[in-house]
């Protein structure tokens, strides 16, 4: 028997696990998948030659220097933007909001002041503070924007009305009145040549680590080690007993056809009557590969059921109550650190999964040396 373990082989595991092993000691890491690296795993196609992301799109960016030279310590990122487009009312748009946007979709030429101004506007400006998602679009980009690329995406994404979600969802996105349609801010941005997967196997390749796929842990086996770091889900480790924490999970239909199927990675569809949010075709997130097949997934969101595999934490305000009683339970617990984004039932990027866990091992090697409590979280889920 190891000295530690950690549930779950996706980032949060391995990268606990690693340090912990760095440091001298044994761990054991469990998942009931077939494969590393949880939901950001990745295998090449059989038929096409493709690298498919199995659990949706990965795009790896940061401003985190100690991520980045972590994760080149393990990997070779090749270059990547992440570049989204859009079909809304039958036409083609980029995204985020840019000046593009704007001007395709006013059929304006203006120029960035002019647009800001134009926008400014559109703008709801009696909303001083937004609190829900509809009021921050209707802030920030008018009702026109709004209805084309966040009302019906929005509503399918989360199958809620966007009056019922909160701001800091739409906050997520920026709306740019220059031509830069890089869908994100980071100062480092990637794909690893290889995938996903080969890279938490990296992490994983260590003499004091062994690893069980295929294995269940339950909260019994607690007891067979000093320490547990748990990344499965929070409700889960309490086999439930309080209800269940609400997620949207995805349904993903495949396409397979020849050469270029869309002509880019990510495509959304902004309207409603289009059932699913948008589409991926994988071999665009290799551009430094050739295929002659392609593979496509459209990407349907649905509430989670029981043996559905858990992807968005919804969080409004019924799943915040019962997080709170679930964290009380967590913290009379002995034993366990929960982690992650299950453990934690937070959204997490897999920048900001890896800094954290990197964190929370260091922490646990000092406070142990101290014989100081480990507490059940090192990040308040909250
Ligand atoms: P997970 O990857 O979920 O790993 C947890 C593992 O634990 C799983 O394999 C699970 O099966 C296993 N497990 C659970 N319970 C048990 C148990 N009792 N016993 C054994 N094993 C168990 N991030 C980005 O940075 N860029 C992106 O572009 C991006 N795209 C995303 C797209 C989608 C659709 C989603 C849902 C997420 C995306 N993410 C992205 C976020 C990324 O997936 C997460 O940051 C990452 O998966 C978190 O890693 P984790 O180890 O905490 O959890
Ligand atoms: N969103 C939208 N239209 C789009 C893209 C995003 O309405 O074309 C909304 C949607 O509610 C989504 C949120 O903006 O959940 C944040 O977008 P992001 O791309 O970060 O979504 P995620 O990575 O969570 O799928």
């Amino acid at each position: 028997m190891a000295d530690f373990c950690t549930v779950g082989a996706g980032f949060s595991g391995a990268v606990i696990a690693r340090e912990l092993a760095d440091a001298g000691h044994t761990v054991d890491v469990f998942d009931d998948r077939s494969h590393t690296a949880g939901n950001c795993h990745t295998e090449r196609d059989v038929d096409s030659g493709v690298m498919i992301h199995r659990y949706g799109p990965h795009i790896f960016h940061t401003d985190s220097e100690r991520v980045w030279s972590y994760l080149k310590r393990h990997t070779e990122f090749m270059p990547y933007t992440n570049r989204v487009k859009t079909t809304s009312g039958g036409r083609v748009f980029s995204l985020p909001v840019n000046l593009l946007t704007i001007n395709q979709f006013f059929g304006k030429t203006f120029s960035p002041s002019e647009a800001r101004e134009f926008i400014e506007s559109q703008a709801d400006l009696s909303i001083e503070d937004p609190i829900t998602f509809e009021d921050q679009a209707l802030r920030f980009v008018g009702r026109d924007l709004y209805e084309a690329f966040f009302k019906g995406y929005t509503q399918k994404q989360w199958g809620c009305s966007p009056t019922e979600l909160p701001a800091s969802i739409l906050k997520r996105l920026p709306v740019r009145f220059n031509y830069d349609d890089n869908y994100f801010f980071h100062k480092y941005q990637g794909m690893p040549r290889e995938g996903y997967t080969a890279i938490v196997d990296q992490i994983l390749d260590h003499p004091n680590i062994t690893l069980a796929l295929n294995t269940r842990f339950s909260r019994q086996q607690t007891s067979d080690y000093e320490h547990v770091f748990y990344s499965g889900p929070l409700d889960g480790f309490f086999d439930y007993e309080l209800g269940r924490l609400g997620y949207r999970t995805l349904d993903f239909k495949e396409i397979r056809a020849e050469g270029d199927y869309q002509g880019c990675a990510v495509m959304n569809y902004g309207d409603e009557s289009v059932p699913y949010t948008r589409i991926a075709e994988h071999k665009h997130f290799s551009p430094w590969e050739e295929h002659a097949k392609t593979v496509c997934f459209e990407e349907y969101s649905r509430a989670c059921g029981e043996d559905d595999i858990p992807y968005y934490p919804i969080r409004l305000a019924n799943e915040q109550a019962m997080l709170r009683d679930y964290i009380a339970l967590a913290e009379k617990e002995d034993g366990v650190s929960f982690v992650g984004r299950l453990g934690t039932y937070r959204y997490l990027d897999m920048d900001v999964t890896i800094a954290e866990a990197l964190a929370a091992a260091e922490a646990f090697i000092d406070l142990r040396a101290a014989n100081r409590q480990i507490p059940a979280f090192f990040v308040s889920p909250v």
